[in-house]
């Protein structure tokens, strides 16, 4: 992948939430879900965008989509004509034009789909809205299932009659009914058992190659997004605070957080001893941060200078980014 390649890049976005107060809903304050967070994926590639809940990351997801409009910064999208567009400011006809580019896979199967709908109206209502044949919604339903491993004679059945997996599998269907290009994944398989886990993201990764789909990967555990991401961007308080390839991010961490969260990672090898590093305090209130660097209440590894300034993400070494101080001279533990 190279930089003519790119199929999303996000400049410097922000989503900022107003906290009102009182009859006249007075601004008091505000919360910085998505504070200055800029990144690209390339044409089929997957970056997987990992944090505790509440960092931001679902948020910026909802950008990304459209579903929440930013407060500032762009989102460009190289559209299948060739042309970019800025999702953040494009007007609403041109977003319903790009829809089928773009679409999501959500986290709950058992939520996001409607219950009295059939297979057959859920996967085919994409192609309904966007004026797909009626003489060919049946044969295109019917290969979408088979595309994603469920037999075409279910698409008359209801969703309650299928497992956790079977419905995230219903849920990828429908997302891949317009051909998309980019699919924004938000948590897919965190409801799922861990069997089950591995399944849907075998599907996910054999579409890709098949289909050449990108993927924006949300997760909040690493070990999830480690065999689907090429790389991997981790958010702390609305921020980006490390980004690498994903190999690197593992081997390497260089960011005092990416360690932490690096450290609960189970270990196949049962005879492998790692220290775990237990997070103290809270996360920091996305309303009001300490000064300098957001995590520095919480880090072993903070000085002065922490407390006052606050890191700006720069590269460390050849496409690895962090926004740690000490980032060049900690010598943190990865996970090989
Ligand atoms: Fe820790 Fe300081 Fe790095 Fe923040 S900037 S992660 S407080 S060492």
């Amino acid at each position: 992948m190279n930089d003519g390649q790119r199929l999303l890049e996000v400049n410097n976005l922000r989503k900022h939430f107003p906290i009102q107060h009182g009859l006249l809903r007075r601004e008091i304050g505000r919360i910085r879900a998505v504070d200055d967070v800029s990144f690209y994926i390339g044409e089929s590639e997957t970056l997987g965008l990992v944090g505790e809940s509440g960092c931001g990351k679902t948020t910026t997801a909802r950008c990304i989509l459209r579903a929440v409009d930013p407060t500032s910064g762009e989102i460009l999208f190289r559209s299948e004509d060739g042309s970019t567009v800025d999702v953040a400011t494009a007007p609403r006809a041109q977003m319903r034009s790009l829809r089928h580019e773009m679409q999501m896979i959500f986290q709950d199967p058992f939520s996001s789909l409607n219950p009295r709908m059939t297979l057959m109206d859920i996967v085919g209502e994409p192609l309904v809205i966007s004026g797909y044949p009626r003489s060919e919604r049946e044969d295109r339903v019917a290969e979408l299932l088979r595309v994603v491993g469920l037999r075409p004679e279910f698409m008359r059945r209801f969703p309650h009659a299928f497992s956790g997996g079977q419905r995230q599998r219903i849920g990828i269907a429908r997302a891949l009914a317009l051909n998309p290009r980019l699919i924004v994944a938000d948590e897919p398989v965190s409801a799922l058992d861990v069997s089950v886990q591995a399944q849907v993201l075998n599907l996910m990764m054999d579409l890709q190659s098949e289909l050449g789909l990108t993927y924006l990967f949300v997760a909040h555990d690493l070990s999830v997004v480690k065999h689907i991401s090429d790389r991997i961007a981790v958010m702390y308080v609305g921020k980006l605070v490390e980004m690498a390839p994903t190999d690197a991010l593992f081997a390497t961490p260089r960011h005092p957080y990416t360690a932490a969260l690096l450290s609960s990672v189970p270990d196949p090898d049962p005879r492998t001893v790692r220290e775990r590093v237990v997070l103290q305090g809270e996360v920091a209130n996305p309303a009001n941060p300490p000064a300098g660097c957001y995590f520095n209440p919480r880090c072993e590894y903070a000085t002065d200078i922490c407390r006052s300034e606050t890191p700006q993400l720069r590269e460390i070494a050849p496409n690895h980014f962090a926004a740690c101080h000490r980032a060049d001279e900690l010598a943190l533990a990865g996970v090989v």
